[in-house]
C-alpha cells in the first residue's frame, strides 16, 4: 500500500538548498514504498529490537548516539552506512539487541 508522507527534509517543496530533495526525489512528499525498501526501517522497529537492559548499561555518550539513531524517522540499516555501524558498536556480538537487529534484518 502507498500512503503519502510529508517531507521533513524540504517541508514538502521537493527542494533543498544544495538543489532538489534526495529523500524525496524533488516529488515534495514521500511514500511508504520509497522508503521501506530493505533495509530502510522505520525507528519504531529498531527501538523495539533494542533490549532496555542493555540500553540502559549504554554510557552517556552511547545512549546519545543511540538516540540519533532512533530520532530519524526512517533508519537506514545497510551495511556501513552510519547507522548500522553505530548499533554494532553500542551493542556487541551476541547481545540482545544485536541479535534481534540480526532478526529483523535477516541476515
Ligand atoms: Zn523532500
Amino acid at each position: 500500500m502507498k500512503f503519502k508522507r510529508d517531507c521533513s527534509y524540504c517541508s514538502n517543496t521537493g527542494q533543498v538548498a544544495s538543489g532538489i530533495c534526495l529523500p524525496c526525489s524533488g516529488i515534495g512528499y514521500t511514500t511508504a514504498d520509497i522508503f521501506l525498501e530493505f533495509p530502510i526501517f522505520y525507528a519504531y522497529q529498531i527501538f523495539n529490537a533494542t533490549d532496555s537492559t542493555e540500553y540502559l548499561a549504554l554510557s552517556a555518550a552511547n545512549k546519545a548516539l543511540y538516540q540519533l539513531v532512533v530520532s530519524q524517522s526512517f533508519v537506514d540499516m545497510t551495511e556501513g552506512k552510519n547507522a548500522k555501524t553505530t548499533l554494532w558498536v553500542l551493542f556487541g556480538e551476541g547481545s540482545n539487541t544485536r541479535d534481534n537487529l540480526i532478526t529483523i534484518l535477516g541476515v
